[in-house]
Formats: C-alpha cells, sequence, structure tokens
C-alpha cells in the first residue's frame, strides 16, 4: 500500500470506530443488540479503493445511489484483491436501469414503483442466478416525487401506492422482499417520521411476514432510526468525509 493508503485506512478507521460506538450507544440506549443492526457504508463519490479499505476494516456492505457510478464502481472493486462485498442500491432508479443494476446490486433497497418492480423482476429473472433482496422505500412525506411509495394511497398515481408496490414485489419470483426503506424529510424532526414509520412497519409485517428489514438512518439522525426499530443504517459522511457538492 501507498503511504496515502496507509493515512486513508487509518482516517476510515478511526470513522468507523466513531460511528460503531454511536451505533452501540444507541442500541444500549433502545435495548437492543447491535448485532440487530447492519452499518451500511455509502461510498457514493468516494473510489474503489475506499471501498476495498473499508472491507478490509471488516465494513462490507456498501451503497451506491447512482448507476452510471456504481456499476464500474463494483466492477472495479471486483477486480481487486480483498473481501467479498454486498452492493445496496439506494437511490431514485429509472426502470431503463433495471438490466444494470441487477448484474452487481444484491439488494435494491430503493423499490418504489409498480412498473420498476416489474422491470427489476424481468431482469433479474434473466441476468441472475439468485433472487434478489428488494426492500420497497416509503415516502415520509407524501411526496412521491422525492422518492418512495406512499402509503394508505387514495393521493398518489397508482404505481406509486405503497400497498401496490409491495404486492408486485411478492408477485415477482426472482425478488425477495426483505422489508422497507425510508429517508427522513430535511423539514421534520426525524424521530416524529420514524415514530410514524414504525406503525407502517408493523402493518407491513403482519402481511409479509419475511419483510423484517427496515432500513432507515444516515450520519445525522442514526441515534432515532435504531430508537425506532431500523435493521439497516446507511451512513455515508460520519465515515468517509464530507460529500464534494454534486454540480
Ligand atoms: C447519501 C445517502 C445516505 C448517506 O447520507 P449521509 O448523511 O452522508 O450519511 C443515506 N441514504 C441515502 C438514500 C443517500 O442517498
Amino acid at each position: 500500500m501507498t503511504l496515502t493508503g496507509i493515512d486513508r485506512r487509518a482516517e476510515l478507521a478511526g470513522n468507523l470506530e466513531r460511528v460503531r460506538d454511536r451505533l452501540a450507544r444507541a442500541c444500549a440506549a433502545a435495548g437492543r443488540s447491535p448485532a440487530e443492526v447492519t452499518l451500511v457504508a455509502v461510498t457514493k463519490t468516494y473510489p474503489a479503493a475506499d471501498v476495498r479499505h473499508l472491507a478490509a476494516l471488516g465494513l462490507t456492505d456498501v451503497g451506491e445511489n447512482r448507476d452510471q457510478e456504481a456499476a464500474p464502481k463494483a466492477a472495479e472493486v471486483g477486480g481487486l484483491p480483498g473481501p467479498a462485498v454486498r452492493w445496496h442500491f439506494i437511490g431514485q432508479l429509472q426502470r431503463n436501469k433495471a438490466k444494470s443494476v441487477v448484474r452487481y446490486a444484491d439488494v435494491v433497497q430503493s423499490v418504489a414503483g409498480v412498473r420498476l418492480a416489474g422491470a427489476l423482476g424481468r431482469a433479474a429473472e434473466r441476468l441472475r442466478e439468485r433472487p434478489l433482496d428488494v426492500l420497497v422505500q416509503v415516502s415520509l412525506d407524501g411526496d412521491p416525487a422525492r422518492g418512495g411509495a406512499v402509503p394508505g394511497g387514495g393521493v398518489a398515481e397508482e404505481d406509486r401506492v405503497l400497498d401496490s408496490v409491495l404486492a408486485a414485489v411478492a408477485a415477482e419470483p426472482a425478488l425477495r422482499l426483505r422489508g422497507l426503506m425510508a429517508v427522513a424529510p430535511a423539514e421534520e424532526e426525524p424521530a416524529a417520521a420514524f415514530a410514524r414509520l414504525s406503525r407502517v412497519v408493523a402493518a407491513v409485517r403482519a402481511a409479509y411476514p419475511e419483510a423484517t428489514a427496515l432500513s432507515a438512518g444516515m450520519s445525522g439522525d442514526l441515534e432515532a432510526a435504531i430508537e425506532h426499530g431500523a435493521t439497516h443504517v446507511r451512513v455515508g459522511s460520519a465515515l468517509l468525509g464530507a460529500r464534494a457538492p454534486l454540480r
């Protein structure tokens, strides 16, 4: 490893220790075991070398939000020595990207449309050997333009109604419905949004008992998410550093 590679790995190790410490405290406060919570490192805008450093440090769940960036990064990481990495796709996804994403993703956390579920199911059936794990993204502000399917229905177009999206995923033989994902709205206290989410989770689990995962919480609000039952937290900046703003 080059000297800068060693420095970067040490920096990531320090950040990881701080994040794991926050997770441990949040779990203790909530009376939960840290073993119930999977840390997903959101590596968007950061290079394949950082994914390899994190994997060497024992963090092998990685999240990306744009196919144009994730596809080449996953290919590059796959060509480097080191432990296998699990790729979580966490961004808004266009149907025409389904064929690309099913080739490298282990989990798609951001399924929020009936037609997208169909496109992913067809692509997974043709291009994968194993089923694709899927989380359905729930909108917590009722505005599907900002990502997520809308609970309750009535307001959204049929494609974006939560119950319809869940049924569409469950009907695809090459998809496995594993749970829900959500992002807290910027203009609301995260704890209030996650409390609302936990009621949606309870209703969904009653209908789909295998849908046990809840992906919620990021660098700024992971404590509130753990308090409200998150099984996966998606942490970017607290692990990797502040991202350069998108052009
Ligand atoms: C970027 C991103 C994250 C990570 O955000 P941080 O605030 O950097 O931890 C989590 N979830 C989604 C969907 C993201 O796009």
